[in-house]
């Protein structure tokens, strides 16, 4: 036996008490000393997928996109649901798994029946053809076809709520986003939302170009998805500076706001005011439509120009 043992032993004999509290002690440091080394892993560990994983969703998300009618699915939900499918080991991760899962995840199409101008044209007449539509799933309806438990639903949404833009500034590219009918307030120079439907289906920013498939046309505006018909009215009060036809842009009113602020409608079916027309806050002014050659089904294009300047319109929203 060595001697510290026995020295130990010999102490432990004499005075137990002073022992035992030795041990605890001892004891003590080591778990505190444990719990020192291992924190930084816990913390390290939360962000989830590496920045430069990141380009991964986004560029799947533009390809699913591409190929599915214009429908961008939101490269952070994806990597929220991944973080929880994948348990956070985000090396089992990978380009083509990321694109073939969440395509399948996310969009699904039907053939409908579409309205279309006839060639040659018939008066009184409205000709039809059949096209592939593309749908996106909300990140709850993805959740719950995988049958995630509510709190598993809710781990997903703690993923989501890191906000990872916050940690990456290459960040231009915006999911579909639903904003609540009534529950936003405009932040400046009190803009009001142009109709009554409150689901953007393309944010303002670079995208893939759904016409031309070229990735990095400035998208300009904001897309809602309106069906046919829908009425459009001034954000703000102004005079009408543009109403009348554009190649790209179809049917489309510009209105003055003299502060700076301008603000554009495109693809609309039918125009309510003339060029010179001053118009009041929230006055239709239109309804929407689907026309002109940039275009790939019925929604309203609406940008807010800020000293000739395209601004993202949802900054103007909160
Ligand atoms: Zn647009």
């Amino acid at each position: 036996m060595p001697a510290w043992a026995v020295k130990i032993g010999l102490q432990v004999a004499q005075d137990p008490e002073k022992a035992l509290k030795f041990l605890f002690f001892g004891i003590m440091i080591i778990i505190v000393l444990f719990m020192l080394l291992t924190l930084p892993f816990f913390l390290l560990f939360i962000p989830a997928a590496e920045p430069e994983q990141y380009n991964d969703y986004r560029n799947a998300a533009l390809r699913i996109a591409s190929e599915s009618g214009d429908q961008l699915i939101n490269w952070q939900e994806m990597i929220a649901l991944d973080a929880f499918l994948l348990k956070q080991d985000f090396s089992k991760s990978n380009p083509t798994h990321i694109y073939s899962y969440f395509k399948e995840a996310f969009i699904w199409s039907e053939d409908v029946k579409i309205e279309v101008a006839c060639v040659p044209p018939k008066k009184h007449f409205i000709c039809t053809r059949t096209e592939t539509v593309y749908h996106k799933r909300s990140l709850d309806e993805v959740m719950s076809r995988l049958n995630l438990s509510t709190e598993d639903k809710e781990s997903v949404r703690n993923y989501l709520a890191l906000n990872l833009d916050d940690l990456d500034d290459n960040s231009e590219v915006d999911g579909p986003i639903d904003i609540p009918p009534g529950n936003f307030t405009p932040v400046i120079n009190q803009f009001t939302w142009p109709c009554d439907v409150y689901r953007v289906t393309s944010g303002f920013g670079t995208r893939i170009d759904p016409i031309t498939g070229l990735q990095g046309a400035l998208h300009g505006g904001i897309d809602i998805g309106t069906p046919m018909g829908t009425e459009v009215r001034a954000t703000a009060g102004g005079v009408v500076s543009f109403s009348g036809y554009t190649e790209t842009g179809g049917y489309m009113v510009t209105v003055n706001h003299q502060n700076g602020y301008v603000t554009r409608y495109l693809h609309l079916s039918v125009m309510l005011v003339n060029v010179g027309d001053k118009v009041r806050q929230n006055d239709a002014i239109a309804l929407s439509g689907n026309t002109g050659s940039r275009t790939t089904g019925p929604h309203l294009h609406y940008e807010i120009h800020e000293n000739g300047v395209k601004k993202n319109p949802l900054l103007f929203y909160k």
